[in-house]
Parts: structure tokens; sequence; C-alpha cells
């Protein structure tokens, strides 16, 4: 069996003999008798009972994204954040301690920094690169090891297996936040981690038109998730984006093949060109964790940051106002090639400045042709 085959596998609990699945936007279910009820309120995560708890049309993503991400199950949520930290909370309480990847997704980081502290729970972060560092920073009250490989913007890798296994060895839970290599090309939970957490927003969708969420672990994680902070927080995605994202994913693996050749020729173009320092991009030939990178990711993804020989902000805007393929967008996932310049974090409450320089763009690399995206950076950077 291959191992997207799920992606085709119909999933709904009805028979309508649709080629795709029903949209039932219906906030509750019916039922016949007491007895019928009582029974479906008993098994509220299996059965539709009420839409914040079961629904059908959601139902069918969250099966997809545990098969894809070889999980006992699956939960979606209205978002990347709210499922992030739905999991986390579920797991923290009060005299708790998380260590963390430094730079991780910035809410992802607010939630650590600033919300779980007003409940008494600690994070330290740490260079994930070495896995020492971990374990260095375990506390008798830490909880759990929280990763994101590769991190958003710096995309620095942590060695999965190891922190995974370093998890274990003092009985502790591994987090990963699995956004940006999907599990076409890593799949943590097989690496030994606990809990699988995406930004559906981004590739799983891949349209740009739904945000969403998952989180994906063993049966008894996801149970104790949705009798928790699922239901209480209730960051349920409606039925309909989880149609668009059960859609979405259907051309999952054909855009990552896609943007795992295309991208690779972009980053050699950028790291020859005399106007850029540096590309960060863990799939380079000359990125320092290249090894690791092709131990824990079957092929290259899409996102990339480069950092420019100019530290004057005039040249800095002037190479990002020029760019016309690449749209200046927060995000990424979709079929448009995206720059963010980390500039514009000059007026942003949610970021620190300090953690990543002024000169520092990060890029998407969409569907449209390579030479056309080469092309619009060359032409920009003559602005730089
Ligand atoms: C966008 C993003 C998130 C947050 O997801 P939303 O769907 O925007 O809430 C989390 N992690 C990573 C790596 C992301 O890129």
């Amino acid at each position: 069996m291959h191992d997207f085959d799920c992606l085709m596998d119909d999933f709904s609990d009805f028979n309508f003999n649709t080629s795709t699945p029903p949209i039932v936007p219906s906030n509750g279910f019916y039922f016949q008798t007491v007895e019928e009820m009582r029974d479906a309120m008993a098994r509220e995560r299996e059965v539709p009972f009420y839409t914040r708890g079961t629904n059908p049309t959601v139902k069918v993503l969250e099966k997809k994204m545990a098969s894809l991400e070889k999980a006992e199950s699956a939960l979606i949520f209205a978002s990347g954040s709210a499922a992030i930290a739905s999991a986390v909370m579920a797991n923290v309480g009060k005299g708790d301690h998380i260590v963390s990847v430094q730079k991780p997704y910035s809410w992802t980081g607010k939630l650590f920094s600033q919300l779980l502290p007003r409940f008494g729970v600690d994070t330290t972060f740490v260079d994930g690169t070495a896995v020492e560092n971990y374990a260095q920073a375990i506390q008798p009250n830490t909880k759990l090891l929280y990763l994101e490989s590769p991190n958003s913007w710096t995309f620095e890798l942590q060695d999965i297996k190891a922190v995974a296994d370093l998890a274990k060895s003092r009985g502790l839970l591994s987090f990963m936040d699995n956004s940006y290599a999907t599990p076409i090309n890593t799949k943590p939970i097989t690496m030994g981690v606990d809990v699988v957490m995406h930004s559906a927003t981004k590739y799983l969708g891949g349209h740009g038109d739904a945000l969403g969420g998952v989180v994906a672990s063993s049966k008894s994680m996801i149970d104790k998730l949705f009798k928790s902070e699922y239901m209480t927080l209730g960051g349920v995605i409606s039925p309909f984006n989880a149609w668009l994202l059960t859609r979405g994913l259907r051309t999952l693996p054909l855009r990552m093949e896609k943007v795992s050749t295309s991208t690779p020729m972009i980053v050699k173009f950028l790291e020859q060109h005399p106007k850029v320092d540096t590309v960060n991009y863990p799939y380079s030939e000359s990125h320092p964790q290249f090894d690791l990178a092709k131990t824990q990711m079957k092929k290259p993804a899409g996102q990339f940051s480069v950092v420019l020989k100019t530290k004057d902000s005039a040249r800095i805007e002037a190479f990002c106002n020029a760019l016309t393929t690449f749209k200046l967008a927060a995000s990424w996932g979709g079929y448009e090639s995206l720059a963010f310049p980390a500039i514009t974090f000059s007026t942003s409450l949610n970021y620190q400045t300090n953690e990543i320089p002024m000169n520092m763009i990060r890029f998407y690399v969409g569907l449209e042709d390579v030479n056309t995206l080469i092309k619009d950076l060359d032409r920009a950077l003559s602005y730089a």
C-alpha cells in the first residue's frame, strides 16, 4: 500500500456514494429515543451529538490526518495556534516546566513566554541544533520537550529522534510542530515523538483559503485532549473549512513534489548572488545540517530565509517593493510565492525585534514557474 493511499480513502460514515465528502453544517443531530440520545452523548468523541464535539465532515479530515501521520488518532482545530495551545495546555499545570526550541512560530513563543506563565508554567528556550541543550535545560518539574523542526524564520533543525529518545528516557512528553515538512516528508511519530501538530492553514490546505490546525497522537492522548481543551476552549473548525482542507490534501503530494525541485534551484541562484549574504535552507548542500536534513526530511520543502548584504533599510524596502511575482504577505503554503520582510517587525507587538536581523526576508516558494520566480528575484535584487 502506498503511503498516500489514505488520501483517496472515503472515511465518511455516510454512504451517499459521493465522490467528495458531504458537507454537514448542522450544529446538532436528532435522536429517536432517549436511549439513543444517552448513548450518543456517552460516545461523543466517536458519534455526532453536537458539532463542537464530533461532526461528520470534520471527522473525514481527522481520520485522513491520523492516517497520514501514522497516529492512532487526531483532532482538527480552527487554526494551528488553537491546536498548539490546546495540546500543550492539556498536558501542563501549575508549577510545570517546558523546554522549547528557541524562536518557534511567533504565537507559540507568545504562548510559552506570556500566556502559560500566568498559569504558573514556565519555559526555557534552547538552541535546538544540539540535543545536549535540551538535556541541560531539563529540570525536576519539566513536563515536555517542544520541537519545531525546522523552526520559523531561521529554519534550524532539531535531531527529532534524538530529542524524542531523550524525552522517553526522562519520562517526558515530546511535542513537534510539523507544519514545514508535512507528513509527506517527515513523520515524527515514527521517530518517537508523542504529539504532532500542524498549521493546516499552510501546506495541508494548500490554497490559502481556510485556516485550520491538527493534533495527532495516541488514542489515549487524543481522548484526554478531546475531553479537556478541545471541548472547553472550543477552538473547533467549521465543517466547510474542514471540507476545503480535505480537498486541499488531495494534491499535497503533488505540491510537495513540485517545490522539492523548484526551491533548491532558487536557493542555488540566491547563494551565488553578490547582493546576498546568507540563505537559511536546511536542504542546501552548504547548510551545516544538510546531512541531518536528508535523514529526517525525505525531500526539500519551499521555505527559506535570506539575509541581504545591505543593512540600509531603504535598500531592503526597495528590494521587497520591487518584487512582483513574490507577493508581500504573511502566511505561506498556498499557490502564490510570498516574501515576508523582517523589517516589518519594527512596529509589531508580537516579535522580539532583536532575535531576527532586519535585513532578513522569509520566502515561500509557491507553484509558479521556477524561471519566472528567479527572474523576479534577480530583477528586484538590483535595488538591494
Ligand atoms: C502559521 C504557523 C502556525 C500557526 O498556525 P495558524 O493556522 O496561523 O494559527 C504554527 N506553526 C507554524 C510553523 C506556522 O507557520
